[in-house]
């Protein structure tokens, strides 16, 4: 599998182009916020064979390009974690609610499935976990398999995902971090929603937002990172 990343719009949110060698197939895993990802895979050579979006939750930045991906790649599944329902419902509003900016005049798109803790997602020969992490927002989760894991805005290098929008919730943030940790192997490589991809590992043992589980844990601190 070959994994692409785009980063895209003010939010420099990372977007993913997974493309498997073996069928050709591509999922693509978050959207960015406006048009830009739909004309960057249809101006690629050869085109992208999209048949999958996964959308770790529904923030605008994260979602707000589906419709216009949707335009271009009618076929592709769009995927998104349930407990996200809510906030997809608003996501036109959420510039503004959130951000003081204007509201996007524009429809949100279409979800064919919601994925709930536990679930496995198969795109071709390509499998995905989904490992719901709420805090970021109710519904925020993790695809993961067995090399790579796409966090979202649950987890960043050096960084986690704020918790002082509307609908966030930092107790719900500590506990779905304890369970990232302990639910997936530390060798997996981080794929984020912003900034640049880490290890678990690596986070684990310099993260500075990780102490409470380091204190846990009993785990020393990499002083130099
Ligand atoms: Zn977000």
């Amino acid at each position: 599998m070959n994994i692409r990343c785009i980063t895209l719009g003010n939010f420099l949110v990372n977007s993913y182009l997974l493309q498997d060698s073996t069928t050709g197939y591509s999922i693509v895993v978050d959207t960015g916020d406006g048009p830009e990802l739909a004309d960057a895979l249809t101006s690629m050579s050869p085109m992208p064979d999209v048949r999958a979006i996964f959308l770790t939750h529904a923030h605008f930045d994260h979602a707000g390009g589906l419709v216009d991906l949707q335009c271009k790649f009618p076929e592709a599944i769009a995927y998104l974690p349930d407990l996200e329902r809510q906030l997809f419902d608003i996501l036109p509003k959420q510039g503004s609610v959130f951000f003081g900016m204007s509201e996007l005049n524009r429809p949100c798109g279409r979800i064919d499935c919601y994925v709930k803790d536990g679930d496995i997602v198969k795109v071709g020969e390509l499998c995905f976990h989904f490992l719901s992490t709420p805090g970021h927002t109710p519904g925020q989760g993790c695809f993961y398999n067995d090399k790579y894991v796409f966090s979202g805005d649950t987890l960043f290098a050096g960084s986690i995902g704020r918790t002082d929008f509307p609908l966030s919730d930092p107790k719900l943030m500590s506990k779905s971090l304890r369970r990232l940790f302990k639910e997936l192997p530390g060798h997996l490589l981080v794929y984020s929603g912003h900034g640049p991809s880490t290890t678990l590992e690596k986070e684990l043992y310099s993260n500075p937002f990780l102490e409470f589980i380091r204190c846990e844990r009993g785990i020393v601190k990499d002083s130099d990172s």
